[in-house]
């Protein structure tokens, strides 16, 4: 699925049924915080949609207005169909090619699905966060993977594209249970998926837990392995994962606001880095060391090469200390899928044996 352009309007929190216990996004989303305030805030977010229309108008393809940070579905009716229409209204004029919203597995109710097909839906977010029934429960979402999976039917009978986010290191979350969640979100067959790792931020629940002990973060690392392994779950089922990691919004760096938990500015990155190294120690594991000693030349496509090397080159130091590789050199590949990998030894007479496979399969 190719990328599709996405024009977001926050509404912190609005229509949520109560704050989830590791959410603020007063402290994490710049943007939003005018709209806080519920007088005149309808009409706020009326003159954002206006602006974004305008913004559209300079482009050259459309994208998708997006309702995002709150339950959109749950607001009151005429709310909603308030927006939409004015949205809708851009959608007619060419402005924007749909609209699109988030919103939670429990709040997409019969008559709400049936109001909705009057205007140019395109796209549905859920936030599922978990398919552990038991991490759902110790997060207080409110809701079980039953819901989960009712809710992804009216989507799917509407014929609306459907982005699943998950979370990963939940209270009551292990990489045996997160990983069981991304099998069970495969099996619902989503577009794309969001993975966001759990973080602490100021004035929640969570950061109560932390304080008193009963809750603890990933650690950076924790998290960036849990995400490759789950990264190489959705490649092989050919689903994009569109984002990983929060976005380094300018209130969220604020200091204090995160007081826990594997935040880095680029995580969707150490992710990458990380998944081509375990696929590469895969590589070599299956052909049991047979390039031990050997100058070894991998290539790949140009605009994977920054994410094969990692930061400082650190993916070439672990594999020629794990491999025993008497040198390694990158050659990038112009014109390569960008999930295709080959390993090269260099022979005695200065030729290269290739010993690598083409690796099938849509890239990132
Ligand atoms: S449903 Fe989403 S936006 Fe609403 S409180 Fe929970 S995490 Fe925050």
């Amino acid at each position: 699925m190719g990328r599709v352009k996405v024009y977001p309007i926050f509404l912190p929190q609005w229509g949520c049924p109560h704050r989830c216990v590791y959410c603020n996004q007063r402290a994490s989303t710049s943007g939003a915080v005018d709209l806080w305030a519920r007088e005149g805030g309808l009409a706020c977010v009326e003159d954002r949609i206006d602006g974004l229309a305008r913004e559209a108008g300079t482009r050259e393809a459309p994208g998708e207005l997006a309702f995002y940070g709150g339950t959109f579905t749950a607001l009151p009716v005429q709310w909603i169909e308030k927006l939409l229409h004015r949205a809708g209204g851009y959608v007619d004029g060419g402005l924007f090619s749909g609209i699109r919203f988030s919103t939670r597995p429990d709040a997409l109710p019969k008559h709400i699905c049936d109001l909705l097909p009057r205007y140019p839906i395109r796209t549905v977010e859920l936030g599922v966060q978990s398919l552990s029934n038991e991490v759902l429960r110790r997060s207080r979402r409110g809701y079980g993977a039953g819901d989960v999976a009712g809710a992804v039917l009216r989507v799917r009978e509407r014929g609306w594209k459907l982005g699943l986010q998950l979370m990963s290191g939940l209270p009551g979350d292990s990489r045996e249970r997160f990983l069981g969640s991304v099998r069970d979100a495969i099996g619902l067959a989503p577009d794309f998926v969001r993975i966001y790792p759990t973080l602490v931020l100021r004035d929640t629940r969570l950061a109560h837990w932390q304080s008193s002990g009963s809750y603890a973060p990933l650690t950076l690392e924790e998290a960036v392995e849990w995400s490759a392994a789950a990264l190489e779950m959705f490649q092989s089922s050919g689903i994009p994962i569109v984002r990983m990691g929060l976005h380094p919004d300018p209130e969220l760096l604020k200091p204090g606001v995160i007081l826990g938990g594997p935040f880095h500015p680029a995580f969707g990155y150490l992710v990458k880095v990380r998944w081509w190294r375990d696929r590469v120690d895969r590589w070599c594991a299956e052909r049991d060391g047979v390039h031990h000693g050997r100058h070894v030349i991998l290539k790949a496509a140009r605009e994977v090469v920054s994410e094969l090397l990692g930061p400082s080159r650190e993916n070439l130091s672990h594999w020629r200390a794990r491999w025993g590789w008497a040198h390694v050199l990158v050659e990038p590949m112009a014109d390569w899928p960008s999930s295709r990998f080959e390993v090269c030894m260099l022979t005695r007479d200065a030729g290269a044996a290739h010993i690598g496979i083409p690796q099938a399969g849509e890239a990132r």
